[in-house]
C-alpha cells in the first residue's frame, strides 16, 4: 500500500552526533534494568540483568516497561506480532527518540500491551507497516487508549526498504556519519545491524539480495553518509547490490560470518570492541530482542552490540569468541534462554569461562559428543546457573598438565555437610568415550531436575555426590586428535628410556599393584601397569582426593561407580581373583554387592557379576577403593555389548549417546540412594546404620 503519513504529525528531533554516555551507564548499573538481577558471581563485578517474559510480547513489555522508570517515554512504535526486518528498521528510530517498542497483532492489541500503552500515555504512537500487518481496527483502539493530543500514525511503504526509508527520512538528519544495510530477506542479519545502528545513532536501510532499492538509494543520497555498513554475507547481499551502493555512498563495508551467529560476532567485534555491556537473545526465533534494543543502545558509552544464542547446552562458537574478546561486565538477557546457555553467558561475561580451548575435535560426524575443550564449560555453566548445588574444582593435574576436573553435587554446596556421599567417575581408558557423556547426563539430571522432581531433590538434598569427568584428559585429547580416531587405551606419561608413552591407569592403582596377571609389566602392552602403583599422577590424584573425603576417622565417601565401556555390564571386586571370598572380602559386604549390583543390572539390563569374571586385573580402582576404604564400589562397563562390539561398534556414533546414558539414569539413582546403608540392599540396615534405619530418607 502507499505511503499514508497525516499531514498533522509533530515536528521531530533530527539528530546526529552522540549524547554523552556517562551518567546514563551509572543509571544502568544502578537499576535501570533491574528485571531480577541474579548475583552469581559474589564480589564479582559481572551484573547481569533478565528482561523476563514468556514471549517476545511480555519480554517487550518488560523492556518498555524498565524503559518507563527512566523517564517519560515519548514515542511507541508499534511494530508486527510476528516481526521482520521491516519491524527491525523501526529500532534505530526508537532508540534515537528515546521510545519504546511493543508488538501489536494484525486485528487487536493484546490485552497486556495495551494496558501497557495506556500506561505509558506516549504523545505519539507510530505504527510500523502497512494495514494487512498491523489494521485499522488497531489504529482505534489504540487512539481510544491515549489521551488529547496524542498522535496516531502510521509509517508504511509498498515495501520493507521502503518502509524503512520513510523510518529514516522522518529522524535522521543528512550528513550522517554512519549508516547501516541490511537484507530484507535476512531477519537476525537486520535485528543485528539495527542494534548497531541504533548504538551509534544512525539508520537502518534495507535491500533485497539482488536488488538496490530506488527508495533507498534515494534515502542514501539524502543522508550521505560518511560510512555505510553492509552487514551480512553474498548469499543476503549480492556483490551487485554491492556495486550498486558504491555508486551511492563511496565507503562501504561488508561485515559478515559464515551464519547469523558469527555475524553478529562480527559485528560486535569489530564495531563496538570496548564494548563493556553486550545483548544476548536467541538467534532462532526473537524472544524479545528487537524490543530490547531500544533499552540497551545507546547507554554504555562504548555501545551494547547484540549477540545471539543457540538451543542447547552450549554458546555458538562465534558468540564464545565475542565475549571472550570484550570481557563485557553487564549482559542483558532478551527472554527465556535455558539455564546453563545463561550460566556460560555469564562465565565468559566476568572471566570465569575463556580457558584455552583444546584443538582436539571428534569426526565431524560424531560432532555430538563433547569435546575435551568443552566439557569445562559445560560444567562450569552448570555450576553458575545452579550456584547453590554445583561446585566445580579440579582434582589435580595430568600428567601433560590438564586439570582433571570434578563437580561436587549437594545442597548447601559450599558446606561440608554430614551427609552420605557418592563418588562417580569416568575415562580412565581413553577411548572410552561413552563414560563422560554418562558423567554429563548424570550432572544434567541432578541440576535439571531439582527444582520439579521430587526425589531428585531428596537425593540432592541429602546426599555429596562427587563426579569427576575425566580422569585421563590427556588420552582423551589424544585419542580424537585429529578428528579421527587414534583407539588409545593409556595416559600420555613419558615412560623412563622408553619411546611408547602412558600407563593403563586403571592397572595402576595400589591395590594388589602387579600381583597375579591381570596388568602388564611391559611398556608397550595396552594394559602396561606403569613402574610402581601410582607412578601416574592421575591415578595419585583420584586416591588423594578420595583420602581427603576421609572425615573424622571415617571415608564419608560410601558408594562409587566407576564409568567404563563397553560390555553393558556391573561389576564388583575383587577383580585380582577369581576367588569370589578371598580373605580380604567381606562374606556380607559380598552380598551386598551381588544385590546391589542385581538390583542396579535389573533397571539398565546389563549383566551383574564379579569383576574377574570378565577377566582377572590387578592394581584396579574397585579393588583399591573397597579395601583401602570398604566403599561399595562398583565398574559399570557401557554400551555396547562385547558381541556389538566384535561387530565393529567400538566408537559408537553420538545418536547412541542420549538413550545409552538415559539407560543408566535409575542405576545411577539408586547407587546415591544407597550411600546412605549399602547394607539396606540385603536387608541389613537396622544391624549396620542405626541412624539409617530410624530415619529411612536418610
Ligand atoms: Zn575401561
Amino acid at each position: 500500500m502507499a505511503s499514508s503519513r497525516p499531514d498533522s504529525r509533530q515536528p521531530r528531533p533530527k539528530v546526529s552526533g552522540r549524547v554523552a554516555g556517562i551518567a546514563v551507564l551509572a543509571c544502568f548499573v544502578a537499576g535501570c534494568v533491574p528485571g531480577v538481577p541474579v548475583p552469581l558471581s559474589p564480589g564479582g563485578g559481572v551484573v547481569t540483568s533478565q528482561l523476563e517474559g514468556a514471549d517476545r510480547v511480555a519480554v517487550a513489555i518488560s523492556a518498555s516497561t524498565q524503559l518507563s522508570a527512566r523517564g517519560a517515554v515519548p514515542v511507541v512504535y508499534l511494530v508486527a506480532a510476528n516481526p521482520d526486518s521491516e519491524a527491525a528498521a523501526a529500532a534505530p528510530a526508537a532508540a534515537l527518540e528515546g521510545g519504546a517498542i511493543l508488538h501489536a497483532g494484525a486485528t487487536a492489541l493484546a490485552p497486556a500491551v495495551a494496558t501497557e500503552l495506556a500506561r505509558l500515555a506516549p504523545d505519539r504512537v507510530e505504527i510500523v507497516g502497512g494495514t494487512s500487518t498491523i489494521g485499522k481496527a488497531v489504529v482505534g483502539q489504540v487512539s481510544s487508549l491515549l489521551g488529547e493530543g496524542a498522535s496516531v500514525e502510521r509509517i508504511a511503504g509498498r515495501t520493507a526498504p521502503e518502509t524503512a526509508a520513510l523510518l529514516s527520512a522522518g529522524l535522521f538528519a543528512p550528513s550522517a556519519p554512519i549508516a547501516f544495510v541490511a537484507s530484507a530477506d535476512a531477519y537476525f542479519d537486520a535485528l543485528v545491524a539495527a542494534s548497531a545502528a541504533a548504538n551509534v545513532k544512525a539508520p537502518l536501510l534495507l535491500v533485497t539480495r539482488d536488488t538496490l532499492p530506488s527508495s533507498t538509494a534515494a534515502e542514501l543520497r539524502r543522508l550521505s553518509p560518511d560510512r555505510l555498513i553492509v552487514v551480512g554475507g553474498k548469499s543476503a547481499v549480492s556483490e551487485a547490490v554491492l556495486a550498486g551502493l558504491r555508486t551511492v555512498v563511496p565507503v562501504v563495508e561488508q561485515i559478515s560470518g559464515s551464519d547469523r551467529y558469527s555475524t553478529a560476532a562480527a559485528v560486535a567485534t569489530k564495531l563496538f570492541a570496548g564494548a563493556e555491556s553486550v545483548l544476548a537473545t536467541a538467534g532462532t526465533a526473537d524472544l524479545g530482542a528487537l524490543a530490547a534494543i531500544p533499552l540497551v543502545a545507546g547507554v554504555a558509552p562504548d555501545g551494547t552490540p547484540l549477540l545471539l544464542t543457540q538451543p542447547g547446552e552450549q554458546l555458538p562458537v562465534a558468540t564464545r569468541d565475542a565475549l571472550m574478546a570484550l570481557e563485557p561486565a553487564f549482559i542483558c538477557i532478551a527472554g527465556p534462554l535455558p539455564p546453563l546457555i545463561r550460566g556460560e553467558l555469564i562465565g565468559y561475561s566476568d572471566g570465569r569461562l575463556g580457558l584455552p580451548v583444546e584443538t582436539a575435535t571428534y569426526p565431524a560426524l560424531d560432532s555430538g559428543w563433547h569435546e575435551p575443550g568443552e566439557l569445562y564449560t559445560v560444567i562450569k555453566a552448570t555450576e553458575i546457573a545452579y550456584p547453590s548445588l554445583v561446585s566445580v574444582f579440579s582434582i589435580g593435574k595430568s600428567a601433560e598438565g590438564r586439570d582433571i576436573w570434578a563437580a561436587k553435587i549437594s545442597d548447601n554446596v559450599s558446606i561440608d555437610e554430614d551427609e552420605p556421599e557418592v563418588l562417580v567417575d569416568a575415562l580412565h581408558h581413553a577411548a572410552e568415550h561413552l563414560g563422560v557423556e554418562q558423567a554429563l547426563y548424570l550432572l544434567n539430571t541432578l541440576t535439571s531436575g531439582y527444582a520439579t522432581d521430587k526425589e531428585i531433590r531428596r537425593l540432592v538434598d541429602s546426599r555429596e555426590i562427587w563426579i569427576i569427568f575425566a580422569v585421563n584428559p590427556d588420552g582423551w585429547v589424544y585419542d580424537i586428535s585429529g578428528g579421527e580416531y587414534h583407539w588409545w587405551r593409556k595416559s600420555r606419561q613419558h615412560n623412563f628410556n622408553n619411546p611408547n608413552l602412558g600407563v593403563d591407569l586403571n592397572r595402576n592403582y595400589s591395590y594388589m599393584w602387579g600381583c597375579c596377571g591381570g596388568s602388564d609389566s611391559r611398556v608397550w602392552a595396552w594394559n602396561y601397569r606403569g613402574p610402581e602403583p601410582f607412578s601416574a599422577p592421575e591415578t595419585r590424584a583420584v586416591a588423594n582426593f578420595v583420602a581427603g573425603r576421609v572425615v573424622n576417622g571415617e571415608q564419608q565417601i560410601k558408594t562409587h561407580v566407576t564409568l567404563h565401556s563397553h560390555g553393558e555390564m556391573v561389576l564388583y571386586p575383587m577383580s585380582y581373583t577369581l576367588q569370589r571370598l578371598p580373605s580380604d572380602m567381606d562374606p556380607t559386604d559380598y552380598s551386598v554387592f551381588q544385590a546391589m549390583a542385581r538390583k542396579m543390572a535389573a533397571t539398565n539390563g546389563y549383566k551383574a557379576q564379579q569383576s574377574s569374571q570378565q577377566y582377572p586385573t590387578d592394581g584396579d580402582e574397585i579393588d583399591w577403593m573397597y579395601a583401602t576404604y570398604r566403599i561399595f564400589s562398583f565398574t559399570f562397563e557401557l554400551y555396547p555389548t562385547e558381541e556389538q562390539a566384535g561387530k565393529g561398534i567400538v566408537y559408537p556414533s553420538d545418536d547412541v549417546i542420549a538413550r545409552q546414558t538415559a539407560r543408566n539414569r535409575s542405576a545411577l539413582l539408586y547407587l546415591i540412594d544407597a550411600a546412605a546403608c549399602p547394607y539396606a540392599a540385603i536387608g541389613k540396615a537396622a544391624q549396620y546404620c542405626a541412624a539409617v534405619a530410624a530415619s529411612p530418607s536418610g
